[in-house]
């Protein structure tokens, strides 16, 4: 037997360890069971080349716990160690790999908070365990060796009698880490960091069905028997090439990623990127609703089939942070801060990379099933939304692809649109007016009253629109959007129909003045208009830049710091609505105020502004009127 002392300059590296890793402590599973994966696919690699002459077999890695002897065993039979490669591998190089681990990060870490993506190795079994042991047989011929530490630098290292080939890890779970004998800790980190693992994980046993036997009598009792539990999918989709997978298997491993998810993808992206660096995955479409609320199944990131963690900004551009799936790369650099990784020139490539992929795959489905497409459009829409306007690649792209539903669900792309509307939705200033509504109820009359006329009108109903608005108008010259309810709205009536008003100037001031007697003066403009008879004869608009400016900055526009803006409506007349003569006409100025309150409210009540106090008098005032 031996006995030594591992040469580090950090006098009691295990104390430190523990103390400055203290919330991630769990990644010691993860570490471990990739060194057990290390170890059997590196037997795999040299049994193939012809230099390890052993039989490979169908290698395993076992996580046991012992409860009583407060013991957790982490088992593989890959390549082993002999006693030299023990003290090469497990003093020297894991220890110097540890204490320069430490070194360099103990100022940094703990704010970028990279720990958990960045391999402290072996040594992390010492932020859980009081002591451990480290029994190894090498597939060469050589005595197994025993390594005992008890997290001090002096180590034991002894030959021992195991014979067949591999290593265990045994650690002895220090009093403050006794959770981690627990069945369903260790089982809820297995799935979380090691589900695809390329090695099977055994973890405990699990009782199976034996098959019935044929002469079996009706009541035949199933037995069971005990089996391995293997808690892994080795070969999990995104590892296979897209040839070799069904559209069923792509539906199935989304569900085997998030097994609370009930709702089926709408479709996928299956990557493959070799340069700069190596990457794989698969993204998936979920169905999204109108708020985004906090979603909990993120996009995952993996190294080598290890989960790394699930906060992928800053190398899937944000937009599509909303999206779930996978993404693999052995080459992220993840133990650099955030903002580093933003900045990084390869990193960029990866997620421009994963932007025209998304394109592309958009595109394609768009011109192979239109139909399906637009059946797709209102779950996919928001994503689509925030990319067109966060990203100009994807914005460039987004022409050939992005759609724009009217309220009878007809979908236009903004060529479609354009030359749908530009024969008779043009203003006085010969403008393209593109007419919207934001919500097909609360905006139900201004619709119709488009409709009639023969408008298109788009139904554009996301929280982020108006901002997106802004944005195609000011990369389309001569495209105006205004919303049914906008006072723009008259610009196009004003062309189209130029109506000769049944009042005259006198009459028109006189109407003005009744009018404006009864309303708050602040908050609604008076306009008198010429319209069609049949048309309502109180309408409200508001003017479309206030309100647009007021939604963006709601919604996080940045820029718009102008705190909170006044609500400003017009209240349009149509002048040649009988009601319109009777107010003017009427002698009995307490009947005058009667009409004009009325009218006035019915069309607050149209566009949602009739609350409080004033519904509640709106409502005794027309009870009144009924008698
Ligand atoms: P890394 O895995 O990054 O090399 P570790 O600290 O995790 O660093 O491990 C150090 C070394 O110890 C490994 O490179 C490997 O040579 C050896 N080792 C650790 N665990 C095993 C194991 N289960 N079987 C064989 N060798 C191992
Ligand atoms: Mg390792």
């Amino acid at each position: 037997m031996a006995t030594g002392k591992i040469n580090v300059q950090v006098e009691n590296i295990f104390p430190l360890i523990k103390k400055f890793l203290y919330s991630d402590h769990e990644i010691f599973l993860r570490e471990l069971v990739s060194n057990a994966t290390d170890a059997t696919n590196k037997l795999k690699h040299l049994v193939n080349i012809g230099e390890a002459k052993v039989e490979f077999g169908n290698p395993i890695i076992e996580v046991k716990i012992d409860k009583e002897g407060k013991k957790l065993h982490i088992i593989d039979q890959g390549l082993g160690m002999t006693s030299e490669e023990v003290e090469k591998y497990i003093n020297q190089i894991a220890f110097s790999g540890a204490e320069e681990f430490l070194n360099k990060y103990q100022d940094t870490a703990k704010d970028s908070g990279i720990i958990g993506h960045f391999g402290l190795g072996f040594y992390s079994a010492f932020m859980v365990a009081e002591k451990v042991e480290l029994i190894t047989k090498s597939y060469k011929d050589a005595p197994a060796a025993r390594w005992i530490c008890d997290g001090s630098p002096e180590f034991t290292l002894e030959e021992h009698s195991k014979t067949d080939r591999g290593t265990e890890i045994i650690l002895h779970i220090a009093e403050d880490s006794l959770d981690f004998l627990e069945e369903s800790k260790i089982r809820e980190l297995l799935t979380k960091y090691n589900k695809f693992m390329p090695v099977p994980i055994k973890f405990g046993t699990k009782q199976e069905a034996l098959p019935t036997p044929e002469d079996a009598p009706e009541d035949y009792k199933t037995e069971y028997q005990e089996v391995d539990h293997i808690i892994n999918n080795p070969s999990p989709a995104w590892t296979k090439a897209p040839a070799d997978l069904t559209d069923e298997e792509y539906k199935n491993f989304y569900h085997e990623l998030y097994p609370m998810q009930f709702e089926d993808p709408l479709f996928h992206i299956h990557l493959n990127v070799d340069y700069p660096f190596n990457l794989t995955g698969i993204l998936y479409f979920p169905k999204l609703s109108n708020d985004l609320q906090l979603q909990k199944d993120k996009i995952q990131l993996y190294q080598n089939q290890v989960f790394v963690t699930d906060s992928v900004e800053g190398i899937v551009p944000e937009f599509l942070t909303m999206l779930k799936g996978v993404i693999d790369s052995p080459d992220i650099p993840l133990n650099v801060s955030r903002s580093y990784l933003q900045a990084d020139g390869n990193v960029k490539k990866i997620s421009n990379h994963i932007i025209k992929k998304v394109s592309d795959k958009l595109k394609s489905l768009f011109t192979e099933n239109r139909a399906d497409y637009e059946a797709k459009w209102n779950d996919i829409k928001i994503v689509l939304e925030y990319g067109m306007l966060s990203e100009p690649k994807f914005y460039e792209k987004g022409g050939e692809f992005f759609l724009y539903p009217t309220v009878d669900n007809t979908y236009y792309t903004l060529s479609e649109l354009k030359e749908k509307i530009v024969i008779n939705q043009t203003d006085k200033d010969n403008k393209l007016v593109v007419l919207y509504a934001a919500n097909k109820d609360a905006q139900h009359a201004y619709i119709q009253a488009a409709k009639e006329k023969g408008y298109e009108v788009l139904l554009l109903d996301s929280p982020i629109v108006s901002h997106l608005i802004q944005k195609l108008e000011s990369e389309n010259e001569g495209l105006t959007f205004v919303r049914v309810d906008s006072d723009h709205v008259d610009h196009l009536i004003k062309k189209n129909e130029e109506k000769i008003s049944a009042l005259n100037e006198e009459e028109k001031d006189k109407l003005k003045g009744i009018i404006e007697n009864y309303i708050q003066k602040e908050k609604f403009t008076v306009q008198l208009q010429a319209m069609d008879s049949t048309q309502l004869p109180i309408m409200i608009t508001q003017p479309e830049f206030m309100r647009r400016m007021k939604e963006m900055s709601a919604t996080g526009g940045g820029m718009f710091g102008m705190g909170k803006m006044p609500e400003i409506y017009n209240l349009v007349v149509n002048t040649n609505h009988e009601l319109s003569n009777q107010i003017l006409n009427n002698s009995d100025s307490a009947v005058q105020e009667k009409l004009v309150k009325q009218a006035v409210d019915l069309a607050k009540l149209s566009q949602n502004l009739l609350q409080g106090e004033e519904l509640t008098s709106f409502v005794k005032r027309s009870f009144e009127l009924m008698k």
